[in-house]
């Protein structure tokens, strides 16, 4: 797309903004952007752009939606009334990934992962898949989007964005929202469970949001779903690419092409032209909804055309994100678990059912208006005790009394004090698992830094550090107003 001379208004300047205006402004466009913070709230964001572009802080200027030849949305800014009237007035307005597909190479392989849970976690498999392919001479990956600090718009400049490139990206539902041409080569959706229906409203409207990365793909592309889930699987088959499907409860039926697991869970089987066998062994991750997400992974970049062999060096490379079911502490053979990033009932249910050890989970925060019936039905038989922190509390506590659950549950107004309770419920032998099923900011900045408090309050009551050394994970601890207001 001709860029040069347009007048660009970018709405967000955060780090995609500031991204997305070196990029437009580097092929000769005019970027103006814009942010409701003032410029006071933004100054290293300012200096970041390093002049390139026009600024208007503070607010939004209608006049200047409406006069722009195209309007690129950061994620996480709501719809504005400024939007609106920039439709009205015949100007686009697009999400950066949109922007960021259209400057990519048409050749480069796009893979776009979403879902409720799981997205990080396959996006970053995925990534080291195709990033093993690139080491042994295959053109290179990018890996980004919604996950850690590379939005998509940073693979239009990097080495993958070439014929055969890589180009690996988690999206968010609310990214797809100012979506309209957005096609990856291959999509996956990997669930769509109740989370974030204080901004949707209804499952109906956020599955549609969800199931947007299908609805422009051609009869060329591939279409991986879930079986077990009727949402992404209508959404998949309502779109053109080739469906493959992924199914932890047994073998696919014949003629369906995909992945399962074999009868032991020991082997990821993938069956697309012939089978193809993997050892789950290769992954050092733990629990079936990890299996899953190693599913749609393998498929994801066995049809990108990452070979067999990179595919086993990829994933016994790989390394878990960090706040994922991370083993963080012992005290006398009571594990530690944090699992911050279970900010929703599916995750926590996801992660719970079938634990093999007795669990006291520490749950709570801000509460997301769905029902935490799954998370104590998974609960069932695996929980020793439970101590909720938060405003959620009387929520969870209303829920845990009308499950009829028969384990203690107990109140804590710190995470210090969480732990010190999770502790004393729990005897040798069991897990004390951090895993709220609630987003964190009524107590804590992100949920990495409820996942840090965790370890802290961890260290504090006396148990040994265990250290799983895990790669960074930028997305877990970004500098406070400098990272776009995913939502997770
Ligand atoms: P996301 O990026 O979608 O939030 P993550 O990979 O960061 O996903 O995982 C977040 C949490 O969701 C994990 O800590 C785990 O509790 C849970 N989870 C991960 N994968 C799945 C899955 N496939 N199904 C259900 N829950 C999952």
């Amino acid at each position: 797309m001709s860029l040069s001379g347009r007048r660009v208004l970018v709405v967000g300047l955060a780090q995609t903004g500031v991204s997305v205006a070196h990029v437009l402004t580097a092929r000769g466009a005019q970027v103006t952007v814009t942010d409701a913070k003032p410029a006071a709230a933004l100054t290293d964001r300012i200096e970041a752009l390093g002049g390139v572009a026009t600024l208007e802080l503070g607010g939004h200027r209608s006049e200047s939606f409406t006069g722009a030849d195209l309007v690129v949305m950061s994620p996480g800014v709501p719809e504005l009334a400024e939007m609106r009237a920039a439709r009205a007035a015949g100007v686009e307005v697009i999400a950066e990934i949109e922007l960021a597909y259209r400057m990519l190479d048409p050749a480069a392989t796009l893979v776009a992962i979403t879902g409720t849970n799981g997205k990080s976690t396959t996006t970053a498999l995925t990534g080291a898949l195709c990033q093993a392919a690139s080491d042994a001479g295959a053109a290179p990956t990018f890996c980004g989007g919604n996950l850690g600090n590379h939005p998509l718009i940073e693979a239009v400049d990097h080495p993958a964005n070439v014929p055969g490139g890589f180009v690996v990206a988690e999206v968010a539902g609310f990214m797809l929202e100012t979506c309209t041409s957005f096609r990856p080569k291959v999509a996956a959706c990997l669930n769509i469970t109740e989370d974030h229906l204080d901004r949707y409203g209804t499952m109906d409207v956020y599955a549609a949001m969800k199931t947007r990365v299908y609805q422009w793909q051609t009869s060329a592309d591939f279409a991986i779903a879930n079986a077990a889930c009727d949402r992404t699987l209508a959404g998949a088959r309502a779109a053109r690419g080739q469906l493959h499907l992924f199914d932890s409860r047994g073998p696919l039926a014949p003629g369906q092409r995909g992945a399962f697991l074999s009868d032991d869970h020991s082997e990821i089987i993938l069956r697309t032209d012939r089978e193809r066998r993997f050892p789950a062994a290769d992954l050092p991750i733990i629990g079936l909804h990890n299996l899953e997400n190693a599913m749609a992974a393998y498929l994801a970049a066995h049809l990108s055309g990452v070979p067999d062999d990179a595919i086993r060096a990829g994933a016994r490379r790989f390394r878990p994100q960090k706040h994922r079911m991370e083993r963080v502490g012992d005290k006398g053979g009571i594990l530690y678990y944090d699992d911050s990033k279970g900010t929703n009932v599916a995750a926590v249910a996801a992660s719970m059912r079938g634990f093999p050890q007795p669990v006291v989970l520490i749950a709570g925060g801000v509460d997301k208006g769905g029902s935490y019936a799954p998370m104590f039905e998974a609960l069932a038989g695996v929980a020793r005790g439970m101590v909720l922190i938060g405003e959620a509390r009387p929520i969870i506590r209303a829920a845990a009394d009308e499950a009829g659950v028969d384990y203690p549950v107990l109140d804590a107004g710190s995470m210090l004090e969480a732990v010190q309770k999770a502790t004393g419920l729990a005897r040798p032998g069991d897990a004390v698992v951090l895993s709220p099923a609630c987003s964190s900011y009524d107590m804590f900045l992100h949920f990495g830094e409820r996942g840090m408090a965790f370890r802290d309050a961890v260290a504090a009551v006396g148990a040994r550090r265990l250290d799983l050394d895990p790669p960074d994970d930028p997305d877990a601890s970004p500098t406070p107003g400098a990272a776009d207001p995913a939502a997770s």
